[in-house]
């Protein structure tokens, strides 16, 4: 399937002066100097400068497609052509289970697919293991499908100091490393810090108290 057939239909000038090497965040609504339309708040381009989806939260998505709409686009976008379970029409849009996940929706399932891959970490790895670990975490960090997600993680790991190195010798070094990326995340989105005290509970045996025996 070709990458067009997943992007909503955008009006020629939507956002002529972002080339592919420039793709980013977008910040404002309207229009700029020259008249040209802008992106709604948080749109992410993809690196060929088209919107990505898997980079952008669902709410931001849908005003990007409205816009379109709203601008003349001449064809329904992928995302709210009708199908067969969706021919009633709602003025707000209810979260559905059955459309592309948007960036948190990713983001939920892999650090779910990450943090039991900690779980399921050996107590005390071998070479080859904490080896394999290692191979899967950098390949894993340029491929994560939300690109600027990926360019992130990939700088946090790097950090000169090495302090961010993944930490691989056995499961409580690998979870608590895990539990400070994910935190370094929450962070950037403004969000609450995790005790990594805890991570084990979250993530392994259930917590303490029972609630999930
Ligand atoms: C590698 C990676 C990079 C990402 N980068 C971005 C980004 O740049 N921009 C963006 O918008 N989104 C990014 N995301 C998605 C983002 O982290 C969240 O997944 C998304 O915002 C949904 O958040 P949430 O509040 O539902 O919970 P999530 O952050 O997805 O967390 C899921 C659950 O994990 C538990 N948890 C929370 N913090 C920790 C922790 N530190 N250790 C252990 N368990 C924890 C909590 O129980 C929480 O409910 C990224 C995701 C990944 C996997």
């Amino acid at each position: 399937m070709s990458t067009s057939e997943s992007q909503p239909s955008l009006p020629r000038n939507l956002f002529p002066h972002q080339t592919p090497a420039a793709a980013s965040s977008s910040t404002e609504e309207t229009k700029d100097a020259n008249g040209m339309t802008k992106l709604p708040n948080g749109v992410i381009l993809d690196k060929d400068g088209k919107p990505c989806r898997l980079c952008t939260s669902a709410a931001s998505w849908r005003n990007l497609t409205k816009q379109a709409k709203a601008q003349g686009a001449t064809s329904t976008p992928a995302t709210t052509k009708p199908t067969p379970e969706s021919t009633t029409s709602t003025s707000t849009p209810q979260p559905r289970d059955d459309c592309p996940p948007d960036v948190e929706a990713l983001g939920r399932s892999t650090w779910t697919f990450l943090h039991s891959l900690t779980a399921s970490y050996p107590v005390q790895a071998t070479q080859e293991q904490q080896g394999e670990m290692r191979t899967f975490l950098k390949i894993f960090s340029r491929l994560y499908p939300c690109w600027v997600c990926a360019d992130d993680f990939r700088n946090w790991m790097a950090e000169p100091s090495g302090r961010n190195e993944p930490r691989l010798k056995g499961r409580a070094d690998f979870g608590t490393w895990m539990c400070e990326a994910h935190n370094e995340v929450n962070r950037k989105l403004g969000k609450k810090e995790f005790d990594c005290r805890f991570w084990e509970e979250r993530w392994r045996t259930g917590w303490k108290d029972g609630r999930c025996d």
